[in-house]
Parts: C-alpha cells; sequence; structure tokens
C-alpha cells in the first residue's frame, strides 16, 4: 500500500477518537496501510498471570491507526497538508501541497551523506592508486637493482674466465 507518511513525521489525527491531536509517527507498515503514532490510539489491556513471574495487569500501549486517518503536517508551514510528489536528484521526494516545502527533511541528509560516501570512496580510490603506483616503483627499483647487482658478475666472470 502506498503512503505518504513516513516514521517521524509530524502527524494531525483527521478521523477516530483522537481526531484533533498530533503526534510523532513511531512506526509505520506499509502492508496493512497503517500508522503507529506517539499517544494516539493508546489503549488499555488487561492483561491476564500467565505464569509467577508474569503477574498480569492493565498495560498501556499504543496502538496503530489508519494512516488515511492522518495527515502529514509540514515542519515549513505547520500545516496538516496533502502530499505531492516531485523527483529531486533521481529521488522522490514528498512536497506539501500548501507551501511547496519539502517533508523529507531526511533528503537532505541522506544527499549530504552520500556526498560524504561519494568522497569517502574517492578519497579511497586515490589511496589505492597510489599504493599501486608505489607498488609498482618498489617492483621497478628492485629489478633494476637486480640488473644492477647481476651485470657486474657478469662482467667479472667474463674477466677471470679471459
Ligand atoms: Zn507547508
Amino acid at each position: 500500500m502506498k503512503m505518504n507518511i513516513k516514521k517521524g513525521d509530524n502527524v494531525l489525527v483527521i478521523a477516530g477518537k483522537d481526531k484533533g491531536k498530533q503526534g510523532k509517527v513511531m512506526e509505520t507498515s506499509p502492508k496493512t496501510g497503517k500508522v503507529t503514532i506517539e499517544n494516539v490510539n493508546v489503549v488499555t489491556k488487561h492483561k491476564k498471570p500467565r505464569s509467577q513471574q508474569d503477574k498480569g495487569g492493565i498495560i498501556k500501549k499504543v496502538a496503530p491507526i489508519d494512516a488515511s486517518n492522518a495527515m502529514v503536517v509540514c515542519p515549513n508551514c505547520g500545516k496538516a497538508t496533502r502530499v505531492s510528489h516531485k523527483e529531486v536528484d533521481g529521488k522522490k521526494v514528498r512536497i506539501c501541497k500548501k507551501c511547496g516545502a519539502s517533508l523529507d527533511k531526511e533528503h537532505v541528509k541522506t544527499v549530504k551523506k552520500e556526498a560524504k560516501k561519494a568522497e569517502k570512496t574517492a578519497k579511497k580510490a586515490e589511496n589505492a592508486e597510489k599504493i599501486q603506483k608505489n607498488d609498482a616503483k618498489v617492483e621497478t627499483e628492485a629489478t633494476q637493482e637486480k640488473a644492477v647487482k647481476s651485470a657486474p658478475k657478469k662482467s667479472k666472470t667474463t674477466e677471470q674466465g679471459k
């Protein structure tokens, strides 16, 4: 199921018993189309004791609600908004329909992260190249040394032979 709500979003509940409440999305499950929102749809469960260690009792739990009952609150204009999509640098970004700002703060972060990663890999490649060059240098030096060492020996043997 396609969802416009993502983990970490601030959302407004627009239907159900917690209508009007705002909260942060703690979990989304695209399979069922549900979202779990902080302090929204808190249910009390009366748990039976199942063993001597498990005393049971009343447990408060946040239950997921249908994603269609919540709207993303734009961090830029502070309004609950519908979401439009836009592609930026090959990535889908959610856009606030009211003010046009990006709803994906993470997008900026990931772009920065990727830039850093690219920088790192570039540096690594550079280093690898340097190491390869150094290896090549050592090899050529070694072969040159060998050549130098073997050359006088040959001449000596030829001299001795004379
Ligand atoms: Zn907005």
